[in-house]
């Protein structure tokens, strides 16, 4: 049904150097992975873009960086103590657990997707499990030091919605951005970094006018759903699927997510949610501090709307890592090329000698390499021959590698190849860096 396998996506990643699994060799933690060299690059990159066009793109939304441990009554306010569970069942036969609402067929009859037999919700119901990671502050474990690995970014940003107004100086409309790690204990996580205990998240809280949210959950929509097109996530990949009304969370006045075709068939992306002004009010009945909002023009006190667009780091990661996966054939060979944007690829340039034994060549590509190394994130190579060295950058998604050869000794000029269309040009050295910000920046 789908081109691209998750097996070839998987296989590509370790091959290279973009994701491990973790503590592969005590024989790995399940579902958790490490970034490798190529996926902290791509991974950072990917930080950088959400945030250049959530923040530094705009004059209405700050920055901000939580603790992932957060005091006890922030997880009793916010309702995760209570109520962040999902619905299991067990399958009788082979004992595994998993979520009511990820089991194939309707009504009450199920079909365990591991030994494929039949779960009866009816006979064997299914329970609520809450999936907060726990642990204990100081050196006492008890019920009093237990608190939790925080299993989104966005209470962080509630909680110091007034520090941050105050700050700041700021007036509604305004958005907090926050880029972090998130801890669920999911039952059944897989495909990949899709679903995974550990995970990171990019959230922004833009905290309106009530009577203007509406048009702020729409206006983010339409610009989130553009930042992955933007970053070059195929559209005929991306759709928008709103809530319906029973799926809706209690306090949530509308949601969409933005999905993508991942391999193994259309996922969520990223939800965009107008969540009223429960936040803000759970934390003001809680904690007793005043959360509101005093508007000047209008003189008086209210509980702004909050829109929340909440992304996965790691789910956007594989969604560009998948889009940008193809395979050609050159000359009779297979070539893999991993066409990510610019702004993502991991490295720009990679810059390869003709011939390794010639020191001189080996020099001018070393002198090159430095000198572009203060524009561009730049890579050396002379560890296999230049076919497959070209092959390798592909790979990775270098944009260009740059080939000195005998003659670039002679004339100072390079040959700079396009990692899309393979086309080549003869550049000057000394143009080399007006020519790659000309193409890159
Ligand atoms: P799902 O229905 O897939 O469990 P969710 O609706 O519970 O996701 P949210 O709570 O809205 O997810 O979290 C916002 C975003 O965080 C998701 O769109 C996703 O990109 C990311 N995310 C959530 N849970 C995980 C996870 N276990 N692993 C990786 N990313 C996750």
């Amino acid at each position: 049904m789908f081109d691209i396998s998750m097996d070839k996506i998987v296989s590509l990643c370790k091959r290279r150097g973009f994701i491990f699994q973790s503590s592969e060799i005590y024989g790995g933690l399940a579902s958790t992975w490490d970034y490798g060299p190529l996926g902290v690059e791509l991974k950072r990159n990917l930080k950088q873009c959400w945030w250049n066009s959530v923040v530094h793109a705009r004059e209405d939304v700050e920055g901000l960086d939580s603790a992932i441990l957060m005091h006890p009554d922030v997880w009793r306010a916010s309702g995760h103590i209570d109520g962040f569970t999902d619905p299991l069942v067990d399958c009788k036969n082979c004992k595994k657990r998993f979520r009511v609402d990820h089991l194939q067929s309707k009504g009450n009859i199920k079909k365990c997707p591991e030994c494929g037999t039949e779960i009866n919700l009816e006979k064997n119901p299914p329970r609520l499990f809450n999936l907060m990671l726990k642990t204990h502050l100081g050196p006492v474990e008890d019920d009093s030091s237990t608190i939790y690995l925080r299993p989104e970014t966005a209470q962080g940003i509630f909680v110091n919605f007034i520090n941050v107004i105050n700050s700041r100086h700021l007036k509604l409309p305004f958005g907090i951005a926050q880029i972090g790690k998130s801890f669920r204990n999911e039952i059944t996580p897989g495909n990949f970094i899709f679903r995974t205990r550990e995970f990171e998240q990019m959230e922004i809280e833009y905290f309106v006018k009530p009577e203007t949210a509406d048009t702020a959950y729409q206006q983010w929509i339409g610009q989130r759903f553009n930042w992955y097109i933007s970053l070059g996530i195929k559209k005929e990949s991306l759709r928008l699927r709103p809530h319906n009304r029973q799926e809706l969370a209690h306090y949530a006045k509308a949601c969409t997510d933005i999905e993508y075709l991942f391999p193994f068939g259309w996922s969520e992306l990223e939800g965009i949610a107008n969540r009223r002004d429960f936040d803000l009010n759970q934390h003001t009945l809680k904690s007793g501090k005043q959360l509101t909002f005093f508007d000047a023009v209008e003189n008086k006190r209210y509980l702004p709307y909050v829109i929340e667009p909440s992304g996965g780091v790691d789910r956007a990661l594989l969604a560009f890592l998948s889009d940008a996966y193809r395979e050609e054939e050159v000359k009779g060979l297979k070539r893999v090329i991993l066409g990510l944007s610019k702004d993502l690829a991991p490295y720009k340039v990679a810059v390869l000698p003709l011939l390794k034994k010639r020191g001189d060549i080996v020099e001018l590509a070393k002198k090159i390499t430095s000198s572009l190394r203060k524009d561009f994130v730049v890579k050396y190579d002379d560890t296999a021959a230049i076919g497959k060295l070209y092959r390798r950058q592909d790979e990775i998604g270098t944009l260009y590698c740059v080939t000195v050869d005998v003659q670039s000794l002679d004339d100072g000029k390079v040959t700079v190849r396009d990692r899309d269309t393979m086309l080549q040009d003869r550049v000057a050295i000394d143009m080399l860096k007006g020519y790659f910000k000309d193409k890159i920046s």
